[in-house]
């Protein structure tokens, strides 16, 4: 039997809580599908670790988390303990630029027996996924302030768009599309103002078009894709954009589908050079840690993007369709989607699911 070593680094808050929950979804589509198993080595890294140690994770932390077949990442920041830029930049951020994990996959699905805040639309109208450029461009981190305290005190922050780094998350955006029934592809883009990157960027993504004839491409400018998020989201199938777009972006997709709690999301090396690693697309929610009501669901999601990523399809599917049957029921759901269930008895719906469905 297959076993793949998984990375589990729960981080800090909500995140603690979480991280196994997921396992415990994981194990039960691992049992219910079979043919493989997973063997957890947990991680204690985040805002304690950097209390005692004076640094988010170990110095030779990356190489000892290479060799895993995937991370599985709860969430971090506690800014009573330390500053957000900190603890982002010395754990998640370090992960994502030292795996290479350049593509951020971001779906928006809204699910059945969840409300969205958009008028009209049903479970099925928003079905879309977001794939965000991970380690470049407006996040490059190229700039500095000059003439501090001087009336000419200045910051520059440079966007970064190389060639190799646009084509490869483009070509992966078309990809996905060319795998997905409806075979569309739209790109945020600001080229009417951003002459010198996003030029380039609608340059490349043109070329890198042409080798996928058969996806229906489309140009669309990012303001108007965020109005587009809300007024119509379903006609969206998958969309790219640049790191800043991308990251604004899914933040609507995310709100437009009911919950922070629900919002799942892999960070990806395509090529498998190194882990790719799985998280909710929330924080680590000090407003509700500790008190047991955290949503599972958006690990548990995340659990189902690494399952099928690892190339366990059948163990992935599993999960999202008990996600769907819990919702769909409506009766066992945390505050976050109206109801009074804690974090575990969510996780013992969805396990129930998955044994029932499989
Ligand atoms: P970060 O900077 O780490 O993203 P944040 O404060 O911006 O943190 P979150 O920690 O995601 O954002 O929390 C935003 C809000 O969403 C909070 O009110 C939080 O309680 C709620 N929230 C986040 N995740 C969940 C969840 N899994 N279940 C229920 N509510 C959640
Ligand atoms: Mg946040």
């Amino acid at each position: 039997m297959k076993t793949y070593r998984i990375a589990v680094i729960p981080g800090d808050g909500i995140g603690k809580e979480l991280a196994p929950e997921g396992m415990r979804v994981l194990d039960a589509a691992a049992r219910a599908a079979g043919g493989f198993s997973l063997e957890y080595e947990i991680f204690p890294w985040g805002c304690d670790y950097y209390v005692q140690h004076g640094m988010m994770m170990p110095e030779d932390g990356l190489k000892t988390l290479s060799t895993f077949a995937a991370i599985y990442f709860g969430a971090v920041g506690y800014p009573e303990l330390v500053p957000d830029d900190v603890s982002l930049h010395g754990l998640l951020i370090k992960l994502r630029l030292g795996f290479d994990q350049y593509v951020c996959l971001r779906p928006s699905t809204l699910l059945p027996g969840v409300k969205s805040p958009l008028r009209g639309v049903k479970p099925g109208d928003i079905d879309f996924v977001t794939v965000r450029e991970n380690t470049e461009g407006e996040y490059a981190g190229a700039g500095g302030r000059m003439h501090p305290g001087q009336p000419s005190e200045l910051a520059i922050e440079t966007a970064v768009f190389t060639r190799a780094g646009c084509e490869r998350v483009i070509r992966y955006a078309f990809e996905l599309a060319r795998s997905r029934p409806r075979r569309m592809l739209a790109h945020a883009t600001k080229s009417n103002a951003q002459k010198h990157t996003l030029t380039f960027w609608d340059q490349i993504f043109d070329e890198v078009a042409r080798d996928y004839p058969d996806v229906k491409t489309e140009r669309v400018l990012v303001d108007a894709m965020a109005a587009r998020f809300v007024l119509k989201p379903g006609s969206l199938d998958v969309v790219v954009a640049s790191n800043l777009f991308g990251d604004i972006l899914t933040d609507i997709g995310g709100a437009i589908t009911g919950s922070l709690g629900l919002s799942a999301s892999g960070n990806i090396d395509p090529e498998r050079r190194y882990p790719s690693m799985f998280e909710p697309v929330h924080g680590s929610a000090p407003d509700i840690a500790g008190k047991g009501i955290a949503n599972p669901i958006a690990m548990a999601w995340s659990g189902a993007m690494m399952l099928d990523f690892l190339g366990e399809k059948r163990a992935g599917a599993l999960i999202e369709a008990a996600i769907r049957a819990v919702t769909a029921e409506g009766t066992t759901l945390t505050p976050d989607l109206g109801g009074t269930a804690t974090t575990t008895q969510v996780t013992d719906a969805l396990v129930a699911k998955v044994n029932g469905l499989a």
